[in-house]
């Protein structure tokens, strides 16, 4: 079902409440990655050229509910200002209360107010309704942007809609239901899913899912080693999540059943520690005391071709340790290859995105998901509360 787009709302003179993933890395006072806010500026330009009075809240990092200068979103509303030069944009030492009512009441049409971390409050994250009924007060409209956080229902995200009683979807919220729901819906053959990394558990009900979707199924990363285990391989100390096994068994049987090629490592780049210089080797079989930190490159061989030969292909989560060099070539390799795919290809996930940039080749990628778990959710098939309590469009 199609959502209320931030297009179809009435901006002139009003006050909107836009919802955005300024959930960014910071040193030193300073943004180290703007790539979240950056994806937010369409939205934002577009509210302040049709007139909005307009208001940005977000949430930055795990404060606890209770106000912490590390958490501050100041760096950002300073970084803000670099990007939108033209724009003024003032800043509230609070999402909620007097301070924050009083810039919003004297905010003039086509500026912007920044609001303090909305996690500043324990409220935000009960998804509480007085504090929803506080952040509602402070506005006449609102639209979400930040897919991030929409796998999460909490007062920004859900219970400020309730009160409003419409939400719009943002053009970068937009944009992420449209290429996400493309990997879904009728996706051009044959289809390939990527996933690695370290856990398990989040993936696992996107392989479900697309058991009844994707042509080719590739795992790596350690949760590889879960599904090795699975098939009595030897993965001698590798990380394993035992109680996925049987999880992890019934999935390598049920794509058997149904014809998906899941395909798991067949070589391996080993060492006995999980270290920078720790000295390696590639075996097609784990020895006891050592452990698989990357594909081989027959897996890298063998990966790379089924993704080359697909029309869509999803990846999320590294095939190693890619943070370390001697265990990162099978990462870089897969996001060379997905680089080179003609058909649409979806790249999500921290890491799996750090990897495109470290290849070079990020601008050679359809669409580039800002929100790792959400987008992960999105892609099990699970109904993300943020996006469900926005309004549904007039078809
Ligand atoms: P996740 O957050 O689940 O996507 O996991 C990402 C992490 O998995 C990265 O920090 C990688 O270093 C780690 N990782 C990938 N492959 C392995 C492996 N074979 N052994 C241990 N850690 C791994």
């Amino acid at each position: 079902m199609k959502k209320l787009s931030l297009r179809n709302l009435d901006l002139k003179d009003k006050r909107l409440f836009l919802r955005v993933d300024f959930n960014v890395p910071l040193k030193d006072g300073k943004v180290q990655d703007d790539s979240r806010i950056r994806a937010s500026l369409p939205s934002i330009q577009y509210a302040l050229e049709h007139g909005a009075r307009l208001i940005l809240a977000s949430h930055l990092g795990r404060p606890k509910g209770a106000q912490d200068e590390k958490y501050s979103l100041q760096p950002v509303a300073r970084h803000l200002r670099t990007l939108l030069p033209l724009a003024e944009i003032r800043f509230a030492d609070d999402c909620v209360g007097a301070d924050a009512e009083q810039r919003v009441r004297h905010l003039p049409p086509g500026q912007t107010v920044l609001l303090e971390n909305l996690r500043f409050h324990a409220e935000e994250e009960k998804n509480e309704e007085t504090f929803s009924r506080k952040l509602a007060s402070l506005a006449d409209l609102y639209a979400n942007d930040a897919f991030g956080a929409a796998h999460r229902a909490h007062a920004s995200t859900v219970g400020i809609v309730k009160v409003l009683g419409t939400g719009a979807a943002g053009f970068l919220m937009e944009k992420e239901i449209d290429y996400l729901s493309r990997a879904l819906e009728n996706p051009e053959e044959p289809v390939t899913v990527i996933l690695g990394g370290a856990k398990v558990d989040e993936k696992i009900e996107v392989i479900e899912n697309f058991l009844n979707i994707a042509q080719n199924i590739l795992v790596g990363g350690a949760m590889a080693y879960t599904f090795l285990e699975a098939e009595s391989r030897p993965i001698g100390k590798s990380r394993l999540e035992e109680d996925k096994v049987a999880r992890a068994k019934n999935l390598i049987q049920q794509a058997a059943a149904r014809q998906v090629h899941l395909m798991l490592p067949a070589d391996h780049v080993v060492a006995a520690e999980h270290k920078v210089n720790a000295p390696w080797r590639v075996e097609t079989r784990i020895p006891d005391d050592m452990m698989g930190l990357d594909i081989g490159p027959i897996t890298i061989q063998r990966y790379c071709d089924v993704i080359r030969a697909s029309k869509t292909v999803i990846w999320n989560g590294p095939m190693g340790v890619f943070e370390m060099e001697s265990f990162a070539r099978g990462t870089l390799a897969i996001a060379h290859a997905v680089a080179q795919v003609r058909g649409l290809t979806i790249v999500g996930g921290g890491d799996s995105v750090a990897a495109l940039s470290i290849a070079g080749v990020q601008n050679r990628i359809d669409h580039v998901s800002t929100g790792g778990g959400a987008s992960l959710e999105f892609l099990a098939g699970k109904k993300l509360p943020g996006v469900e309590a926005l309004t549904d469009a007039v078809q």
